[in-house]
Formats: C-alpha cells, structure tokens, sequence
C-alpha cells in the first residue's frame, strides 16, 4: 500500500483512531492508539516511545526508539465500529534513535534471516495452523477452563456452541483481507482451529499475531475466553501451531517440489528437512516457550514427541502433506501458539537452511506410530526426544551457536535471561499436584 493509499482508506471509512503496533520478544503485541491529527507523524516513522518500558528492550539511558510503520500492514479493525466511525492499525518496525534499525526487534531480525534466504535463492512460504479453546468465564468475569461444548473432531452444531463465535471471528478476519480456508471444531472439548492461506514469511508471522488478537477479543464479545494456552486442561489434546513450511524459487516456483524426485519431493526439501530435524531440540525453547508447552509434548494427544519425519505420520514432528505442486511443504508440528511467530520463523528458517547449504541428508522417514515403539526400535531408528521441559530446552538452545546467529545477539541473550527466570519462578512454585499428592502422607 501506498501512503496516499492509506490516506484515501482513511477517508473512506471515516478513521479517526490510528493504532501502530510491534511485539517485543516474548511475542506479545503492543500499541500505541493516536488521534487522526498524528497521522503524518505516525506515518514518518516519527512517532517515539520508550523503549527501557518494553521487557528485553533496551536500557534506561537509551531508551528513545521510534516506530517505523510497513504500509503494508495497514487495516481497518471491524470490531472496532462505532457509529460509523472507525479504528486501523499499522504494524511496525521498531528503529533507533539514530535511525537504523533496533536489532532487538523481533520483526527486524526476521527480516535479517529471510534476506540470507534470498541471498541463497529462495522465500519462504509459510502457513501456520493456530488451534485455541474457548472456556467460559463465571458471573465475576473470572477465568475458568469450562467449555460449553462437549463436541468433538468436525461435529456440527447444536453440539458445537462455539459455532456462531468462530463464524465471527471468520466475518473479521475476511474483513481484514485474510483468506480463510477452512474451520472446524478440534479433538477436545472446546477446542478451534481456523485455517488462513499462507503467505510469505513475515507476512505470516504478522497474520498469526493479528489472528490471535482477533480471536480474543471477538471471543470476548461473545462472554468467552479464547486461549492459546498449549496445554490448558490435563488429560485431553492441547492446542499446537502447526507450521507449514516450504521454499520458493525466486522464479516463484515451489523449491520442494520435484515430479521425479522420491515422494515428488526435490533435494532442496530433503535437505530442508534435514537441517529442521538436526536442529529441533534446540530451537524448541523458541517454538514452545513456556513452561506449560511441556505439557503438551506427550505421547497420546497428536502432538510430537520425537524427532522423526514422515509423509503422513502424526505422531512424527515433521510431516509432509500430501499435496505436491505448489502447495509441497513440510509441516511442522511441535510449535504451539504461544510463541513469538517471529522468533519461531527466524530459527526454523536458519535450521532449514543449514540443512539446505550443508547438503545434509535427511534420516529415513518414520512410518509406524512412533508412540508405540520401544526404546531399542527407536534407537535402530536414530530418534530421539524433544526435550521433556522448559529447563532441557534452555539448555538445548544455548548449546548450539546456530540459535544465536538466528535471534541475533540481542535477542538471544534477553530471551535466555526472559526464559531462565520463568523456569526459577515454577521450578521453586509449590503447585496444587504437590499440595494433593503429598500433605496427606508426608
Ligand atoms: P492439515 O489439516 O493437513 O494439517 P491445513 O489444511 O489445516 O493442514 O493447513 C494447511 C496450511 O498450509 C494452510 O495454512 C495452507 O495455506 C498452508 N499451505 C499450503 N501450501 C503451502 C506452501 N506451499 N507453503 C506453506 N504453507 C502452505
Ligand atoms: N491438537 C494437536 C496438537 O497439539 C494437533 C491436532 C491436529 O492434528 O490437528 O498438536
Ligand atoms: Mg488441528
Ligand atoms: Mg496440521
């Protein structure tokens, strides 16, 4: 879009509120809302914060960061109507006060990788599946994790009383130019997902943090809470991202597609898949950023467990769909919607790639269900785990110097530091399981 674009959109649907918006590293948006007057200034890239207010952002004594706006991402927000008159919003980059850019930016640093991509040859291309539940509040508006649903897999209505809820979050989002492919109500009590065409990378990874912040606050208007919790209630599925992946040429053709290749697959994905499977473990801690991710990376609830790929497996982390053409990708599944998009695309991008540049080989894919193999089968089979909690994948991420090339130095070391006091914070929390399995006896 243009700015001259902008200013036309702004005419036509009588905008009066301008919202510029970034995330800072742990993946949480953030905005600042100006009156239409401040338009010139917001769209110079002029408007200032304080950047020593942001966690992992900067120091006090160099704390004035301005926010660059991507045309691009300008959109009307329909929920935000109020007798006919309306709200945007415009998502930025976050820049210095000597004007480059703050390498502490989560969507700068992705942009950094995907331009080592293009050097290479290639766009990413990514659709991400983001699933969430919705639970009820009680009469005090206080949180609870009761559905008001005992649907399934793809029941239909009356069972599924989400329903109405989900085909307005579909309306928004339409609204705001996503194309919405497909909704359906998930395994578990309660649980959503709605599928967007995919894009490229950054565009995604803004798609997904404006999709989440649609689905709750549409969610909200209808009395309920929506959650992207990975793991919100024990003993049912929890809810993943997963993230479909491929490379394409610079010609706009599918790198990962090949007519004559095994499985129709070229050597670039079997290299791309390689590079995801060598560096899994460690980029978990960005993927699966909280302690409660952990939770949902068990056996017997579809989401992985070991590092394995195959062509229809889901219990494997790496899956590749079966359509081939343009839409050949690789899906990736342990991601869970908690993460920073920006952060999980940055490493898995770099961990592709290192496969792609190294011509790493991939293993043999893993056809069985790997839930049900024994540990001597599964080590004939070169699988290993993911790493069991936050702790392993701290470790797991510090231990290999790709992750700091990913994030960049900046974000690597505020992430870790983020990452370890939340560990502390639970590793030394007294929690209900322990008051219940121990007070009596002990
Ligand atoms: P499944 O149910 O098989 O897990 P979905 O149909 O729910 O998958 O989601 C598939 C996602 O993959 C969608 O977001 C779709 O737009 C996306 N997708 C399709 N082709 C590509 C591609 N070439 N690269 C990345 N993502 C893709
Ligand atoms: N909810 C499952 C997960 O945690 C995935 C279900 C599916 O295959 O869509 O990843
Ligand atoms: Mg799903
Ligand atoms: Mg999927």
């Amino acid at each position: 879009m243009t700015r001259s674009e902008i200013m036309e959109a702004i005419k036509e649907h009588n905008v009066n509120f301008f919202r510029l918006q970034f995330v800072d590293i742990f993946g949480f948006m953030k905005n600042v809302s100006l009156p239409i007057s401040q338009i010139n200034k917001a769209l110079d890239g002029m408007m200032m914060f304080d950047g020593s207010s942001i966690d992992g952002f900067v120091r006090i004594n160099e704390s004035d960061m301005y926010l660059k706006p991507d045309y691009n991402t300008f959109v009307v927000l329909p929920w935000r109507n109020k007798d006919g008159v309306n709200a945007a919003r415009i998502i930025c980059d976050v820049y210095k006060a000597d004007g480059t850019p703050f390498i502490g930016c989560p969507r700068v640093n992705l942009k950094r990788v995907l331009a080592e991509a293009k050097d290479l040859g290639y766009t990413m291309n990514v659709g991400t599946e983001c699933e969430f539940f919705l639970f009820q509040k009680d009469e005090n508006r206080i949180l609870s994790t009761r559905t008001n649903d005992v649907a399934g897999y793809f029941d239909v209505d009356p069972d599924d009383t989400g329903i109405n809820c989900r085909r307005e979050i579909i309306d928004t989002l339409e609204a705001m130019g996503f194309e919405v492919e497909a909704s359906h109500h998930e395994v578990a009590e309660g649980q959503h997902e709605i599928n967007f065409k995919y894009s490229d990378a950054l565009t995604a990874a803004d798609n997904t943090l404006t999709f989440k912040w649609v689905v709750r606050s549409i969610a909200a208007q209808h009395g309920f809470h929506a959650t992207f919790m990975p793991k919100p209630v024990y003993g049912i599925n929890g809810s993943g991202m997963h993230t479909n992946q491929s490379l394409f040429n610079l010609d706009g053709t599918n790198a990962f597609f090949d007519e004559n290749g095994p499985l129709k697959l070229s050597t670039t994905a079997y290299h791309y898949i390689a590079g995801i499977l060598k560096h899994a473990r460690s980029f978990t801690a960005v993927t699966n950023p909280l302690v409660n991710s952990y939770k949902r990376l068990v056996p017997g609830y579809e989401a992985p467990v070991y590092v394995a790929w195959s062509g229809s497996n889901r219990s494997a982390l790496v899956r590749i769909p079966s359509s081939r053409g343009l839409s050949t990708r690789t899906e990736v599944r342990s991601p869970d919607p908690s993460c920073n998009p920006y952060l999980a695309l940055a490493m898995m991008l770099k961990s592709g790639l290192d496969g792609v540049v190294n011509k790493l080989a991939a293993p043999e894919p893993v056809n069985v269900d790997i839930y049900h193999m024994t540990q001597p089968e599964m080590d004939a089979a070169g699988v290993i785990c993911l790493p069991a909690n936050l702790h392993e994948a701290i470790e797991a991420l510090k231990s290999n110097p790709l992750s700091k090339e990913a994030l960049g130095d900046h974000i690597y070391t505020k992430y870790i530091a983020g990452k370890e006091k939340e560990w502390d914070d639970w590793r030394t929390a007294v929690t209900d399981w322990e008051i219940n399995t121990y007070m009596k006896n002990f």
